[in-house]
């Protein structure tokens, strides 16, 4: 089974070099990100990937948000209140807002991604600054309406389709492979949010565990094809390297299969 793969953007946020190195940069300079969401889809199944943030999220923290995440996946055809199967890669509010959105998934959740947002290290501002309580309080909501469907470590949720455990980021940290007609690809999501994190060996500075997230990067490469199927989280060169699934869709959707 080999899948289609498209990364959707849906928010920006200029910034510098050296607020995305842990020790800054020596050639300061701007290094803006951008915010995805990923759509996986084969053999009549679509696997939304991260659900994104809210304008209101956007105006909270001081981004800018360009669509909402649903209306890039209507842009491909797909109808976010029908989708079966999210990935939380992990509970960030740019990764896991707006998941209401989605009413007829089940979200696919690392056990340790959840231990994490609610136990004892979010009692530190350095640990819980990118985590907004109210998604994290609807995810446990969505523990009790039987909607969330836990994973330990890697595992398969469809044919060709595989979660693995990174950590480094956070606790609990996944990311996605995925089976694609030029081989097997990895949406990294923010286990690397640059290129230049993971081929650098320079770490982002929102971090759990240095340790985990340097050995995440070599996880990543043996799950990938090359170096060059791992599709980092914010990396807007993401939009660069690949082509738009057509004219209109220039700028907005890259298609990473
Ligand atoms: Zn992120």
């Amino acid at each position: 089974m080999n899948y289609e793969v498209y990364a959707i953007k849906y928010a920006h946020h200029a910034r510098r070099a050296s607020e995305n190195f842990i020790g800054g940069d020596a050639h300061d300079g701007p290094m803006p990100l951008d915010y995805f969401v990923w759509l996986i889809r084969g053999g009549g199944r679509e696997i939304v990937v991260d659900t994104g943030f809210s304008a209101a999220m956007a105006a909270k923290r001081g981004r800018d948000h360009l669509r909402c995440p649903t209306l890039g996946l209507k842009m491909l055809g797909c109808d976010a209140r029908a989708v079966k199967d999210v990935v939380i890669t992990h509970l960030h509010y740019d990764h896991a807002g707006n998941f209401d959105l989605f009413p007829s998934a089940a979200l696919h959740l690392q056990d340790l991604e959840m231990r994490y947002a609610t136990g004892r290290f979010m009692g530190h501002e350095c640990f819980r600054g990118a985590y907004e309580v109210e998604d994290v309080v609807g995810m446990v909501r969505r523990v009790y309406e039987d909607r969330v469907s836990f994973h330990d470590g890697d595992e398969e949720i469809a044919p060709g389709v595989s979660l693995h455990l990174i950590g480094g980021h956070t606790m609990g940290i996944q990311a996605v492979r995925v089976a694609t007609r030029r081989g097997w690809l990895v949406l990294a999501s923010d286990a690397s949010h640059f290129y230049a994190n993971m081929e650098q060996t320079r770490p982002f500075p929102i971090v759990w565990s240095v340790a985990d997230m340097v050995e995440g990067y070599r996880k990543l490469q043996r799950l990938a094809e090359s170096p060059a199927h791992i599709i980092p989280g914010h990396d807007p060169l993401v939009l660069e390297r690949y082509p738009a699934p057509s004219s209109e869709l220039h700028g907005i959707v890259a298609r990473l299969d």
